[in-house]
């Protein structure tokens, strides 16, 4: 683990992973939105696990609004959108939220949110299971979400959990323990 500046790391991965796409599908077009909180203190992280995680909630992401956009009036705006935000240790949102190890220092949370077409209540406790995709054969393996899971909570003492309202999008929220006060 390393220091590392999660709004610079969140914006980079954003941007790979839409070139990524675009340079697959010219015609495949996303508002990137990002909201950053400037006076974040760099996190004790793996960049590269961190990074992988985005990735996958961003190409979700971004495949979700794709998915919308086919069957969407024609003003729908896809959009992606990713925030950070530091929550104090001695803010009333922290009790609900994971103890620091050291005892000492908030979280980050980072949230990556779409406009796609949400999670239905029905698998919403299923998707962070490995192997569990609503995807066609050859387009999902169904470990991104699982792998992720892991990579925040074992790997770095975080939590993630998904909030979505059917039709509407899905909100993926991380967070991560900072000695920040
Ligand atoms: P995969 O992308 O290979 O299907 P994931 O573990 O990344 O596997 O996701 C599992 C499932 O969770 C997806 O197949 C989809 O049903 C659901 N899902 C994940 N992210 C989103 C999202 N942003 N919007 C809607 N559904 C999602
Ligand atoms: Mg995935």
């Amino acid at each position: 683990k390393a220091p590392t500046e999660l709004n610079a790391l969140a914006n980079e991965y954003l941007r790979l992973a839409y070139q990524g796409l675009r340079a697959k599908d010219k015609s495949f077009n996303c508002e990137l939105m990002t909201d950053f909180t400037s006076d974040l203190s760099k996190v004790e992280v793996v960049p590269q696990e961190i990074g992988r995680v985005l990735l996958n909630l961003y190409n979700n992401a971004f495949y979700a609004v794709h998915e919308k956009q086919k069957t969407a009036p024609a003003d729908y705006q896809p959009t992606v959108t990713v925030s950070t935000r530091f929550v104090s240790a001695s803010s009333p949102e922290r009790a609900t939220s994971i103890t620091n190890p050291n005892g000492l220092g908030g979280v980050v949370e980072i949230r990556v949110r779409d406009n796609g077409a949400g999670i239905p209540e029905s698998i919403k406790a299923k998707i962070f299971q490995p192997f569990f995709t609503t995807k066609p054969t050859g387009e999902g393996t169904g470990l991104g979400l699982s792998l992720s899971y892991d990579i925040i909570t074992k790997g770095h003492g975080g939590i993630m959990a998904v909030e979505s309202r059917e039709g509407q999008g899905a909100e993926f929220i991380i967070e991560l323990p900072s000695s920040q006060l």
